[in-house]
């Protein structure tokens, strides 16, 4: 028993089988998830011997912060270690009127997005819910107020490619006796898993949607993006479709500005059209060139004209810088700064 991925009524349960009254769990999991405190011995106001009856039978997951990089612009880049020795990133990032956790769901990841790090260094292995979950716990311990209002799930590995574990993180999350994040507030980005999509939208269409498209055409997306062999754009528009969207709701288009690949007019257009199918924003993200990786990124006035061809044709559309540039902050490069330089640590 982890109480790090029980839900409420899963940890009441386990206490009936221990012999225990349903409302101790109610007590360990606010230690656990409100104060951050993993360790059963310090969760004083419970009596000892219930604590030790507990220490024996059951766990609480804790990641364990082996590094950290601090932006100019506030961010700050987490990485975490497992139990295994594996490693995470997390990425927060405060804002005026918000402040978002950028969480991971696997370690490493399997879809090989040909301008992504993580992709590049291939997969390890997925997380566990727990794993999912105390990359907010241990971020909320760690900053001023302890504030997070929003999470991302962006990081590293692709969330639907994780699906149970994802699914049940989402659950912890927006638990209504644990207060941690409210479902509007989390937004999870798929690089296009189209039956987890369909699926999701039965199980947990709480959460916004995001996907990441960066390209407007199969034949474009295919020599970025391999997954689209698998779910071509049709495929995942008829998901997207599905997509169960509240008056006024918008699923939105992540779309990284590849200097000389994606960037031109006639992409423009055709990126305007394909989104036109659902409701949707579009949000464009200026590339972020990172060291062994073949692309480029485009010119201030080239990521403006894109922009004003789409707004011109009725979309709405934000250009998001990433942040943390002088960070490392790209998915997956803290975590390959660290492995090429080992004694880097804090
Ligand atoms: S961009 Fe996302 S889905 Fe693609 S390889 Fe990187 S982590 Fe995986």
């Amino acid at each position: 028993m982890d109480f790090k991925q029980a839900t409420a009524q899963e940890a009441e349960d386990w206490m009936e089988t221990i012999g225990e009254k349903p409302y101790r769990a109610r007590q360990v999991r606010s230690w656990v998830f409100t104060k951050g405190v993993s360790d059963f011995a310090q969760m004083t106001d419970l009596s000892k011997s219930f604590r030790e009856t507990i220490a024996h039978k059951a766990i609480v997951t804790q990641i364990k912060e082996v590094k950290r990089d601090v932006s100019v612009d506030g961010t700050i880049k987490f990485l975490f270690g497992l139990d295994d020795g594996n490693t995470i990133e997390s990425v927060y990032m405060p804002g005026a009127d918000r402040v978002t956790l950028c969480i991971s769901t696997q370690v490493g990841c399997k879809l090989n997005c040909k301008f992504c790090l993580t992709g590049k260094n291939g997969f390890m292995r997925n997380l566990s819910s727990a794993e999912i979950v105390d990359q907010l716990i241990q971020v909320k311990n760690r900053v001023p107020g302890g504030r997070v209002t929003n999470i991302v799930l962006m990081g590293m590995g692709e969330p639907l490619d994780n699906y149970d574990a994802t699914v049940k993180a989402l659950r912890i999350f927006t638990e209504p006796d644990l207060n941690l994040i409210g479902g509007r507030k989390i937004t999870l980005s798929t690089a296009g898993v189209a039956p987890a999509i369909v699926r999701l939208a039965d199980d947990f269409s709480k959460v916004k949607l995001a996907i990441s498209l960066n390209a407007p055409t199969n034949e474009k997306r295919n020599q970025i993006m391999p997954i689209n062999k698998k779910y071509p754009i049709e495929t995942l528009m008829a998901a997207l479709k599905k997509w169960p969207l509240p008056h006024g709701r918008r699923i939105t288009f992540e779309y990284v500005m590849l200097g000389g690949f994606n960037d031109s007019d006639a992409d423009a257009a055709e990126l305007g059209k394909i989104t036109r199918l659902v409701p949707s924003k579009i949000n464009l993200i200026p590339y972020n060139p990172c060291p062994g990786l073949p692309f480029e990124r485009p010119s201030t006035e080239r990521v403006e004209k894109f922009r004003s061809a789409l707004i011109k044709n009725h979309h709405t559309v934000t250009v998001r810088e990433s942040r943390g540039g002088d960070i490392l902050a790209s998915c997956g490069q803290l975590r390959q700064a660290v492995k090429e330089a080992p004694s880097s640590t804090p």
